[in-house]
C-alpha cells in the first residue's frame, strides 16, 4: 500500500509545548538518576531493595527516552541551523547506527552520492533520521535483515529512501503511525514517528511510505 501521510495542526501545538517541559525535566531526571545508581552500590541492602531501585531506574530510564524524544519535536534552534548537503547528515547516522544494527543481526547497505545544499536544523534532520534508522532496524530484529539507504537528487529536490526488510505493516498500521503513543512496541514511545512527520512538515517536504505485512517497508523523503 502506498499512503501519502498528512500532517495535522496537532504536530505544531505538539511543538511548542516539548521544548519547555522538556527541558524542564531532563535536569531532575539525571539527578535522580544519578544518586539511583549510588544507592545500588551499597552493601547494606538487600535482594529486594535492589528491585526496587532496578525497577526505578528501568522507569526512569522510560521517563529520559519520552522527554527525548519530545525534546526532538521542539522548534528548530536558530543555533542548529546549517547550510549543507544532505549526503554529510546521511552518512553521520549511518555511522553512529552501526552498533545498533550489528546488535540487532542488521546489516546497512547504503547508496550515497552528493546533493544539493539545502538550510536545515541539523539537530532535528539527524533525529529524525535516527528515528527512521531505528524503526527500520527495530522491525526485523526478529530475523535480521539489511536496511538499505539511498540519497540522490534530481536537481531539483534531495531524495532519501529507507528501505528495510522487516515485518511491515498493514494499511490501517500505516495511517496510525505518526499518532501520539501510538505504538507496537513493549518499550516504545510512539513519538519517533511524529517528530519524523514534523520534520519533514516544516522543511517543506514529503514523505511516502509503502509496506507491505511480512515483507518490508519503504520511506521516501522528498525534499
Ligand atoms: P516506537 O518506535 O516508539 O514504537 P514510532 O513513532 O517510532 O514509535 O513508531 C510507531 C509505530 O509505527 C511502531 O511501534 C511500529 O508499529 C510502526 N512502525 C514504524 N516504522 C516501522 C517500520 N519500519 N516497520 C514496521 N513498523 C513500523
Ligand atoms: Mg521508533
Amino acid at each position: 500500500t502506498r499512503e501519502r501521510l498528512f500532517l495535522s495542526e496537532r504536530l505544531h501545538v505538539m511543538s511548542e509545548l516539548s521544548a519547555s517541559v522538556s527541558h524542564e525535566i531532563r535536569n531532575p531526571l539525571t539527578v535522580t538518576n544519578g544518586f539511583l545508581q549510588l544507592l545500588n552500590r551499597s552493601t547494606n541492602i538487600d535482594e529486594k531493595e535492589k528491585g526496587y531501585i532496578d525497577l526505578s531506574l528501568q522507569e526512569l530510564n522510560r521517563a529520559e527516552r519520552i522527554v527525548s524524544d519530545f525534546l526532538s519535536l521542539a522548534k528548530p534552534q536558530a543555533e542548529n541551523m546549517v547550510s549543507s548537503d544532505l549526503k554529510t547528515e546521511v552518512e553521520y547516522v549511518n555511522n553512529i547506527m552501526v552498533a545498533y544494527s550489528n546488535l540487532h543481526q542488521v546489516s546497512l547497505d547504503f547508496h550515497f552520492s552528493n546533493t544539493l545544499t539545502k538550510k536545515f536544523d541539523q539537530n532535528q534532520i539527524q533525529q529524525c533520521l535516527i528515528n527512521l534508522y531505528k524503526n527500520g532496524i527495530e522491525a526485523m530484529k526478529e530475523h535480521g535483515g539489511t536496511l538499505t539507504v539511498g540519497i540522490s537528487d534530481d536537481g531539483k529536490h534531495i531524495v532519501i529512501t529507507i528501505k528495510d526488510t522487516g515485518v511491515g505493516m498493514s494499511k490501517e498500521e500505516v495511517l496510525r503511525m505518526g499518532n501520539p503513543y501510538y505504538s507496537t512496541k513493549e518499550a516504545g514511545t510512539g513519538l519517533g514517528m511524529l517528530m519524523v512527520f514534523s520534520t519533514i512538515d516544516k522543511m517543506g517536504g514529503k514523505i511516502d511510505v509503502d509496506s507491505e505485512k511480512g515483507v518490508g517497508t519503504t520511506f521516501r523523503i522528498t525534499l
